[in-house]
This record gives structure tokens, C-alpha cells and sequence, in this order.
């Protein structure tokens, strides 16, 4: 209640000023028609014309509607005097306009026609115009109150031509040539965006006919035109609005715009963006320029809800036999995987920002079953591996490694979790029929392992329900106190319980980078998460590449306590490297702390995986000890 209230006074207050930038604006436009008027030939009948028009004279108007040859509306007056008449549209009736100066106009729509006329015949006039319809703007951009000079009948009326108008004053006089529409100039774009609800109800008008029926109701003939008429001006401005400035908060405001009117229909949760992706599956009109609004809104804009996630990865699932459209659905997710517009991410230098809760979402909207259909019905399509561009079979592959690259984020490890039944179920009746099935089974194999919940002592899988975390550092989740008591004696102990410092280097268990954990306290919960995440796969990890530990450590030649484990869960399927000590630390100062601190019973091991924080991919490497004995018990 409060909130929309304050808007409203925010909006009145706009409209006002407005106003007075119109009364100013207004009478120098006045003064400037006398001026130049008295030099020119065919000035007294221009002087009477306008006197005509600031009497509301209805016949002269009509004439005027009919076109002069050579006439201006700007030089004239004209401009002003209807702008100085709509500006007081907000406030007072019609009648009482009328009455303040003895006019006997039959309506006021008829100086919205003298408005397109002059956007028509003098697009110079279409600055002063943009710049000085506030409260008209006010008035037709409510389609639930739907008054204009305090009345419905003239709202009808009316809105046609404000469409029209809308239209007209930012779009540049087309060639003729082709169907390239062009942006008039950004100062009259950004003049009309000034004004709040202008940019919304346009993008609301486009979809009158399909949800608001109490609107086409109202104005039987008029909307299929309005229809037209306001899709046509977003996607002028979806297609064209630059990237500088404020371009890219009002592409967001398009693409993140409710269909419908919340004050009509408070929980209509579809974004256009969702629509536009929704309506590119069952539509065959105007599909490329459909397709480039979606990817300039998703991928330069950032548009990117439940919604959008939905109904792009529907579309990849319907698409059955459609392998160029399924590839663009790939690529869309892949887009949508990614936080921040395309120009932040380039700016920052970093092309690698995954978004958790995007990820999140499109899993459990069933981005993976997707991927496997993809391969299900286009492995043998001749593009899957070679296409000019992006081929479908790095998509899906690039696909999976984002996801494996936040598995172990909070959102995304408990979408894999509660998708788990269907991703098992998925890996069991997959058959491997070929080299790519094979390569993306291992893939999805590879991010399942990371995640689960288990005891960091004894590797017990645990229910939510059954996870303790250790309350000295809250990262290490065991099964019971006595697995914890264990831990303490045997490695988790008061030291590296704390926070990282350098010096425990080599006889610390847990994070080592990043060194310093983030100020930020979001991050800092954050990063805590994933370390949680990424603690309780560990000695899983470890157990289960037992064999390939062993062999790698016999290969070199090395007693196991001289080797590091080198888990990389970056890659995806993850790798598993043993180095020996001597060439696993960079300087001499980290080898000599580690012969100092290590434990011959121990073999240490390295986890590196990813995060993302601020926008900001960053290392996150953590370090555990566990007793060599544990590998050979195993391995048996
Ligand atoms: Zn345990
Ligand atoms: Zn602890």
C-alpha cells in the first residue's frame, strides 16, 4: 500500500514538472511563431489559424487536420497551443477546458491527431514534443483507471492516436526500401523514457488481446491496431537501443516487465522475455527478429528469471526434430547459466561468472535430462560435432562443465540432490551407443560423485537430517560425536579448526586459498557453503580413486608419505594427479615447511575448485591429511 502510494505522488509529482517545463517551453515556442511570422508571406492567415486553435475553435482544428501544404506546426504556434491544452489533461475536464476558452472542439483526440500530423509533416517537432507530454503520457499509460481529462469516453478516444504518436515521435521516417526500422535519435528516445509507465504499458499493450479482455471489450475495433502498433516500438527498442548509458537498464526494464498489468492481475509473474520465448516455440511469424530480441534481452540485458529458464529449456525439449532450433535453446541456456550482461562480463575481463541460482533453477527445470535428449535425438544429425559456428556437441559439453563448475555452490548441490532419483534413474537405463553419449554419461557420473552428504571421518552418507557440523568451525559435518571426537585427536584439532593463517602451511587441514576470507559477509557465507560442500566429498574422493592414487604413486617410484593428491574438480570428469613433494610446492620455503609438518602416517591431499563471488571467479584450493592405511584397506 505504502510503496504504490509514494509512487503515485512520485508520478504526479513528475507530471507537474512537466508542466511548468511546458508553460516555459510552451511560450518561447509561442514567441518564436510571432517572430519569424512577421517576415514571411502567408503570416496572417498562419496568425489566425493559431488564435483559432487556442479558442478550441472545432472547425478549424478539423481544417487543419486536412493538411496545409507548407504549413508549420512548430513555427506557427500551433505545436504550443496543443500542448499547452493537453498538458492540463491530468487535472481539469474537458468541458471545463472548453469553457476557460469558449472552444466548441468536439474532442480532445482531435489534438492527438494534430500531433501525429506534425510528427508526419515536421519531424523536427518531435524533441519539443517528447519533451512536454507528461501528463498525456500520464493519463494513457493507466490502462486500469483509463481517464483522460477526467474521462473514460475521451480515454477511448484517445488512445489510438496516442499510440500513433508514441510510435511516430521515436521512430526515424522509414526508407521505403526495405523493413529496417530505425531509432529517430536517442535524445527524443530517452525525452519519451523519462516518463514512468510509458516503457511498461507499452510493452502490456502488445498483449491486450489475449489478457485483457476488459479492454478489448471497451474498445472493439481500435485494438488490433494499438497491438501492432506498441510491439512495434519494443522492438524498435530491444533492437536497436545502444548499450551506453541507460541502454541496458531499459532493456531490463523491458525484458523484466510483467505481460500483464500487476494493478489488473496481481499475480501475473510472466516476464516478456518468457513470453517472447514461450511464443518463439509456437510461432512461426517474424521468428528472426523474435530470436534476436530474446538473445540481445537474455544475453546483453541479463533478462533471465524462473521463467525464461522454463520456457527456453521447454522449447529444447520440444523441439524434437528440429536441430537448429534445439541448438539455439542450447545455446540460450548456456547464456542464461551466466550472471550479468555479456557487455559486464567482457568489461570485467571475465567471460566465466556461472550464476548458482540459475544454475539451480535450470536443473531443476530439467536442464540435464535436456542435454541427454539432445544427444538422444541429434547425436547422428550431421552438425553435432562440425557447424560453421558453435556446434550442438561443444554446447552440451560446455553445459555440463558450467554446472560441474557450481556443483558444490549451495543452490546448485541441492537442485543435484533433489534431482538425484532422476538423474540415477537416467544414468541406469542409458545405454553408451556411442562416443558422445559415453563422454557426457562420465560427465553427469562425475558431477553426482561431488555432491552428497557424508561423514568427514568415517565417509557414512548422511541424511540432511543426520549432518553435524563441527561447532568450533562449522565446516566439517560428521555422522556422530564420536567420529568427531576421532577427527580432533587425529588431525582436525584446535590449529586448524581456526581461520587460515601462513604459517600452518603444510600442517593445515582446510581452506588455503583464498588466503583471506572475504569481508563481504554474503561472500563470506557463501564461500563457508561451499567449503562445507566441498569438505564432506573429500575422503570419498579419496577412496574411491584409490587404485588410481596407488598406481600413480607406484609409477613414480615414491613412498606415499613423500606424495600430494592433486584433486582437480574443475575439470569435469574431475582428475586425479599424485606428484611427488618436490615438485608439488613452488618455492623452497613450502617444501621445507612440509618436510617440517608432515606426518608419515599421512598422505596429504589438495581439492581445487571454483567460486564465484562478486562477480568474481576465484580459486578455492583446501587441503586434508588421511592415514595411507586407509588407501591400502580399500583398494583391497
Ligand atoms: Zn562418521
Ligand atoms: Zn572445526
Amino acid at each position: 500500500m505504502g510503496s504504490s502510494k509514494k509512487k503515485g505522488q512520485q508520478r504526479k509529482a513528475a507530471a507537474k514538472k512537466a508542466i511548468s517545463v511546458t508553460t516555459e517551453g510552451s511560450s518561447s515556442g509561442v514567441s518564436g511563431g510571432i517572430n519569424s511570422s512577421s517576415s514571411g508571406g502567408g503570416v496572417s492567415s498562419s496568425n489566425k489559424i493559431v488564435a483559432k486553435i487556442r479558442r478550441g475553435n472545432n472547425y478549424a482544428t478539423k481544417k487543419l487536420l486536412a493538411t496545409t501544404p507548407g504549413f508549420s506546426y512548430e513555427q506557427s504556434g500551433v505545436l504550443s497551443a496543443v500542448l499547452e491544452f493537453l498538458n492540463r489533461c491530468e487535472d481539469e475536464t474537458f468541458d471545463v477546458v472548453m469553457a476557460s476558452v469558449g472552444g466548441d472542439l468536439k474532442t480532445p483526440s482531435l489534438w492527438l491527431n494534430i500531433l501525429v500530423t506534425a510528427t508526419f509533416v515536421e519531424p523536427s517537432c518531435k524533441l519539443q514534443i517528447a519533451e512536454n507530454i507528461g501528463p498525456l503520457i500520464s493519463c494513457m499509460v493507466n490502462d486500469t483507471k483509463r481517464i483522460f481529462f477526467k474521462s473514460n469516453k475521451h480515454w477511448r478516444e484517445g488512445i489510438v492516436p496516442f499510440v500513433n504518436l508514441v510510435v511516430n515521435v521515436m521512430e526515424s521516417k522509414s526508407s521505403g526500401q526495405n523493413d529496417i526500422r530505425m531509432i529517430e535519435n536517442m535524445q527524443i528516445v530517452d525525452a519519451m523514457l523519462q516518463y514512468d509507465g510509458l516503457l511498461s504499458s507499452t510493452v502490456q499493450r502488445g498483449f491486450w488481446s489475449e489478457y485483457r479482455p476488459d479492454i478489448v471489450k471497451e474498445l472493439r475495433t481500435g485494438t488490433p491496431l494499438i497491438i501492432f502498433l506498441s510491439k512495434r516500438v519494443i522492438e524498435l527498442l530491444v533492437l536497436n537501443i545502444g548499450m551506453k548509458g541507460e541502454g541496458r537498464t531499459r532493456l531490463f526494464e523491458i525484458g523484466a516487465t510483467p505481460i500483464v498489468n500487476k494493478e489488473y492481475d496481481p499475480n501475473c509473474m510472466t516476464s516478456y522475455t518468457a513470453e517472447l520465448v514461450h511464443r518463439v516455440q509456437i510461432t512461426e511469424n517474424q521468428r528472426h527478429n523474435v530470436l534476436g530480441m530474446i538473445q540481445r534481452l537474455i544475453r546483453d540485458a541479463d533478462c533471465v528469471d524462473k521463467g525464461v529458464i522454463t520456457e527456453v529449456i521447454d522449447w529444447g525439449a520440444n523441439c524434437v526434430f528440429n536441430y537448429d532450433d534445439a541448438l539455439k535453446a542450447g545455446m540460450l541456456l548456456l547464456e542464461v547459466m551466466y550472471q550479468g550482461a555479456d557487455i559486464v562480463r567482457s568489461a570485467a575481463g571475465n567471460s566465466q561468472v556461472l550464476s548458482d541460482t540459475h544454475v539451480a533453477f535450470a536443473i531443476r527445470a530439467g536442464l540435464i535430462e535436456m542435454c541427454m535428449g539432445f544427444i538422444e535425438r541429434f547425436g547422428e544429425h550431421e552438425s553435432f560435432r562440425y557447424d560453421n559456428e558453435l556446434p550442438m556437441h561443444d554446447v552440451i559439453i560446455c553445459i555440463f562443465h558450467g554446472i560441474n563448475n557450481v556443483s558444490l555452490h549451495n543452490k546448485t548441490a541441492k537442485a543435484i540432490r533433489s534431482k538425484m532419483g532422476n538423474i540415477e534413474a537416467l544414468l541406469r537405463l542409458e545405454e553408451v551407443t556411442n562416443n558422445d553419449k559415453e563422454e557426457s554419461l562420465l560427465q553427469i557420473k562425475s558431477i553426482v560423485n561431488l555432491n552428497g552428504s557424508y561423514c568427514c571421518r568415517c565417509n557414512k552418507s548422511l541424511t540432511k537430517t543426520e549432518v553435524k557440523l563441527c561447532n568450533g568451525c562449522g565446516r566439517m559435518s560428521y555422522c556422530s560425536t564420536a567420529c568427531q571426537k576421532d577427527d580432533w585427536l587425529n588431525g582436525h584439532n584446535d590449529t586448524c579448526c581456526k581461520s587460515f593463517t601462513s604459517e600452518l602451511i603444510g600442517c593445515f587441514q582446510g581452506i588455503y586459498w583464498p588466503e583471506e576470507v572475504p569481508s563481504d559477509e554474503r561472500a563470506a557465507a557463501k564461500l563457508k557453503k561451499i567449503e562445507i560442500n566441498m569438505n564432506m566429498i573429500q575422503l570419498k574422493l579419496f577412496l574411491d580413486n584409490s587404485e588410481t592414487i596407488l598406481t600413480q604413486a607406484k609409477g613414480l617410484d615414491t613412498p606415499l608419505c613423500d606424495c600430494i593428491v592433486k584433486f582437480d574438480l574443475r575439470t569435469c570428469p574431475l582428475t586425479v594427479k599424485v606428484e611427488k613433494y618436490t615438485t608439488a610446492f613452488s618455492s623452497q620455503d613450502d617444501i621445507e615447511e612440509y618436510e617440517e609438518s608432515r606426518s608419515k602416517d599421512n598422505i596429504t591431499c589438495g581439492y581445487t575448485s571454483n567460486m564465484y563471488i562478486r562477480g568474481v571467479e576465484e580459486e578455492l584450493a583446501i587441503q586434508r591429511f588421511f592415514p595411507h592405511k586407509w588407501l591400502k584397506k580399500q583398494s583391497k
